[in-house]
């Protein structure tokens, strides 16, 4: 478990770290926070010829900071780390979905290292791909890494990697933008289009580009939302399966607008759109909360992996999804 040799760079700018991953396009690999970077090194996931540590870059203070105006919405640089996200009371209060989701992410100690930047970014995960060299090789590799079998989908050619981030759905039901940074400067995409649902090109970002914020509108401040995750153990565990819910509800209990996204049972976090479409102008009705529960089902696609069946995690999306419907019905708006 050794880590494979690089050089590494540490830029004293963001201009210069543009420069660093231009300079060095596919060999350059950036490092945040590294709760996902250095294990992937450890099992030789990559061998980055050049490690590029953007955390020191912390220090400006534009890209670690949570920033909130009724006019501008929120802003989080992306190396805001997770404790500082859901621990932020602005956040707790305005976008409980979001603290809720960051909350579940790993361990306080990951929490405390990891960033957002890095959370929105991190490599997708297989029980296949996730695994020492020796025991990789011992298979003869897989489609993601070295070799020609996907052992997930026999015979297929599509890799299945699992997107297994939790910040990602939550901030897709709150119509999330992120501010990307290349040579030709900033520009501002949303987030369901950063996502490829793809195992093996998960994220639309050039090599020279790194992610620099995340903007949530204003309008999506005081939503009701919460966020389920089932996992191995509640302690540490990457999501097996999530789904996050975020709603506008009225005085007479009508829901207004509502997001509902999943997360680790697709190569990509995805929203349920049917869910916006159905829930918007109705009230509570278990009718309701079950068809869209069986749409998000018909969205999952999860396939095996290691500490759970497909069948289950589909169910649990199920229950998560009715859970989580009912939960944002019945808690007190904060419009
Ligand atoms: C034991 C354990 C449990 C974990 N459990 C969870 C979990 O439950 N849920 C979860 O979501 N994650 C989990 N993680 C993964 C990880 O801790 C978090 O996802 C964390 O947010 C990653 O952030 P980081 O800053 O450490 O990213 P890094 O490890 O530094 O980077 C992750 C990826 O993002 C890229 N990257 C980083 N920053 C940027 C940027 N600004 N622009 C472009 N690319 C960038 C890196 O090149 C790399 O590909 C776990 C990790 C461990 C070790």
């Amino acid at each position: 478990m050794t880590m494979p040799a690089f050089r590494l760079e540490r830029p004293r700018s963001l201009a210069d770290a543009v420069s660093i991953l231009a300079t060095h396009g596919p060999d350059a690999m950036i490092l945040a926070g590294g709760t996902d970077v250095v294990p992937n090194l450890q099992m030789k996931l990559f061998s980055p010829r050049v490690l590029v540590d953007i955390k020191p870059l912390a220090k400006n203070a534009q890209l670690a900071s949570i920033d909130w105006s009724p006019a501008n919405g929120l802003r989080i640089g992306a190396l805001a780390t997770l404790t500082s996200i859901c621990e932020s009371p602005l956040i707790r209060e305005k976008f409980p979905v979001l603290a809720a989701a960051v909350a579940t992410i790993a361990g306080p100690l990951q929490r405390n290292m990891g960033t957002v930047g890095g959370n929105l970014c991190l490599e997708t995960r297989c029980q296949w791909y996730n695994q020492s060299d020796f025991w990789r090789k011992s298979l003869g590799g897989c489609l993601k890494k070295d070799g020609p079998i996907c052992h997930v989908a026999p015979g297929g050619k599509f890799c299945w990697a699992a997107w297994s981030g939790d910040s990602a759905p939550a901030l897709l039901t709150l119509d999330a933008e992120i501010e990307i940074t290349g040579p030709q400067g900033a520009r501002r995409l949303p987030l369901a289009q950063f996502y490829k649902n793809d195992g093996m090109d998960r994220i639309a970002l050039g090599r020279d580009e790194l992610l620099t914020a995340v903007h949530v509108p204003a309008r999506m401040a005081g939503r009701r939302g919460n966020y389920h995750k089932l996992r191995v153990r509640n302690s540490i565990d990457y999501p097996l399966a999530g789904v996050a819910v975020s709603m506008h509800v009225d005085s007479r209990g009508i829901c207004r607008d509502a997001r509902l996204a999943l997360t680790a049972v697709n190569p990509a976090p995805l929203l349920v759109k049917e869910a916006c479409e159905w829930l918007a102008g109705q009230p509570a009705s278990p009718e309701l909360i079950d068809r869209v529960a069986q749409q998000a089902i018909r969205t999952a696609k999860p396939l095996t992996t290691s500490g759970s069946t497909p069948v289950y995690r589909r169910d649990m999306v199920r229950v998560f999804t009715r859970r989580a419907l009912e939960e944002s019905w019945r808690s007190a708006d904060g419009k």
